[in-house]
């Protein structure tokens, strides 16, 4: 069932996506060879109960940490380790908070030192693909459409990049999880129309090379069957209006990282 949400409500939903928002920028400022991820978990959690709300990950289904922390292979759901981050390694933050009852969840795929020009460009394509799909989330269209965009995105900017079809984005709201399932590929035209109220995290994940996927005996990490590096980003959108608008924001990692970027300005809140 899609449960659409109130203007009220999604004012409560930015909150909590902000939170995310603000804890990746922090995590931003630390990231480089050395650092281990349960350094960053611990920092993340101490950040996002200071702020008045809880980790939304910390017990979900079982799930023992605050962050997923994927490594270079790993796509989602990875655990945060003490093993060092090494230069050249990627990993990709996923960060959940719950705050007045709503929940926030994004992620963010981080570079470690340097990484090789083709790891760059991967996560370039699949940043870049989260918006064109963000793009497409807007009146008159269907959730087939936010897949379809993300993935003619991808595959126009490269024949080996694989797009991950076991792991799809979803509806947000007072679950992590709801209806509709919105997955990073798909056909024009199809599936639930995209109704003001909606709330959805969209969430590309690209390998480069197959996109096949298997679990880690840990029951949790998954990672590309071929060993490759794998990218994710993810935001949280709601519908307003007709158009996108986006509840969380990059703009903290950018200003930790020293990055420039206009993408997010057409879905700014007016
Ligand atoms: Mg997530
Ligand atoms: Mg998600």
């Amino acid at each position: 069932m899609v449960i659409l949400k109130t203007p009220e409500e999604i004012e409560l939903m930015r909150e909590s996506a902000l939170i995310v928002s603000k804890t990746l920028g922090v995590l931003a400022k630390e990231i480089k060879p050395g650092i281990t991820p349960l350094y960053l978990d611990k920092l993340a959690e101490e950040f996002i109960r200071d702020h008045g709300a809880e980790p939304g990950f910390l017990g979900y289904n079982g799930f023992p940490n605050s962050l997923c922390m994927s490594l270079n292979e790993a796509v989602v759901h990875g655990i945060p380790t003490d093993k060092p981050l090494e230069n050249g390694d990627i990993i990709s933050i996923d960060c959940g908070t719950v705050k007045n009852g709503f929940y926030g969840d994004h992620a963010y795929t981080f570079e470690v030192g340097e990484v090789s020009p083709d790891v760059k460009k991967l996560l370039e394509v699949t940043k870049a693909s989260l918006y064109a799909g963000i793009k497409a989330f807007k009146k008159g269209n269907r959730v087939g459409d936010i897949g379809h965009a993300i993935q003619t995105y991808v595959q126009e900017n490269g024949d080996n990049y694989g797009i991950v079809r076991e792991l799809v984005g979803h509806g947000l709201g007072k679950s992590m999880h709801e209806d509709p399932m919105v997955p990073n590929y798909g056909k024009r035209g199809r599936g639930k129309k995209l109704k003001d109220g909606l709330v959805l995290a969209i969430e590309p994940m690209v390998n480069l090379g197959t996109h096949r996927v298997v679990q880690l005996p840990d029951g949790w990490t998954i990672i590309s069957a071929d060993r490759k590096p794998s990218a994710h980003f993810e935001h949280d959108v709601a519908l307003v209006n007709g158009k996108p608008q986006l509840l969380s924001t990059f703009d903290y990692v950018y200003e930790a990282l020293g990055i420039s970027s206009n993408e997010e300005e057409e879905f700014r809140k007016k």
